[in-house]
């Protein structure tokens, strides 16, 4: 009889123990692939689109952060929906593509919502493009937008400034939809392909998602706010070598926790 009664609590200590363990799994991280995001900021469209061509040939996928949507030519609003419907996402970067920062300090975030987020939505969701990510034009951007534009995208994009050590870097996926992008635009003083290339062997290694950003693909650079395509080459054979994923931006919402 004492023993029907031990393995009876043991049993019901295993059920318990079980129990919590189940509920504890539901508030973990997801598990993902190591990958990266390729996103572009403004509206250098034909030059995303050629890049596209280049590029299709490693399966890539980017997210094109464009701002605004209503000074872009019918040509090039047809090639943005084109490489939408081929896989790469179309996300926000502003209507006027004002510095956030400085805007709400001047007009309130009620204006900037007014004059900067809604007016884009609506247009570009009557051109047909989903938009359900942003990014902050210059990266500039505070908590208190953070949490305004919570409400409108699913994913936040700022930018991480520095060129630390890829431990200490923030431009990785962190299980939060405000997220930050480390510059590949050959002027950017922190950007080298060995550092890139540090960046990518820590995502390989430690299972993450790195988030990168240009502005325009060029064969050779002229100016700032270019990326070299030989750049973009050498970032797509990696991910193809060493089995990365190409994410887009809206892809880290589904693999954001208790969702
Ligand atoms: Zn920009």
């Amino acid at each position: 009889m004492k023993l029907f009664f031990l393995k009876a609590m043991l049993f019901l200590m295993f059920l318990t123990l079980f129990s919590c363990e189940s509920k504890k799994q539901k508030q973990e991280p997801k598990a993902y692939k190591a990958g990266v995001i390729l996103s572009f900021d403004d509206a250098y469209v034909d030059e995303w689109y050629n890049a596209d061509q280049a590029l299709k040939k490693y399966g890539w996928k980017a997210t094109f952060n464009v701002c605004r949507i209503d000074s872009i030519g019918a040509p090039q609003i047809k090639k943005l929906l084109q490489m939408q419907k081929e896989g790469h996402e179309i996300a926000g970067h502003g209507y006027h593509h004002y510095n956030a920062v400085k805007f709400v300090k001047k007009y309130g975030i009620n204006e900037y919502m007014k004059q900067e987020i809604q007016p884009m939505i609506v247009s570009m969701k009557k051109k047909s493009f989903k938009v359900t990510t942003f990014a902050y034009p210059y990266g500039e951007r505070s908590d208190a937008l953070d949490k305004a534009l919570s409400a409108k995208f699913k994913i936040i994009r700022g930018r991480a400034f520095g060129g630390e050590v890829p431990e200490k870097q923030d431009s990785y996926f962190n299980n939060s939809k405000i997220v930050f992008a480390f510059d590949i635009d050959n002027s950017h003083i922190h950007f080298s392909i060995p550092y890139v290339l540090e960046l990518l062997d820590y995502a390989k290694k430690n299972n993450k998602i790195l988030l990168l950003c240009g502005h325009k693909p060029v064969k050779n650079v002229t100016e700032n706010y270019q990326t070299k395509i030989e750049t973009l080459e050498f970032i797509c054979k990696y991910i193809k070598q060493h089995d990365l994923k190409f994410y887009t931006s809206s892809d880290l919402d589904d693999l954001l926790p208790q969702k």
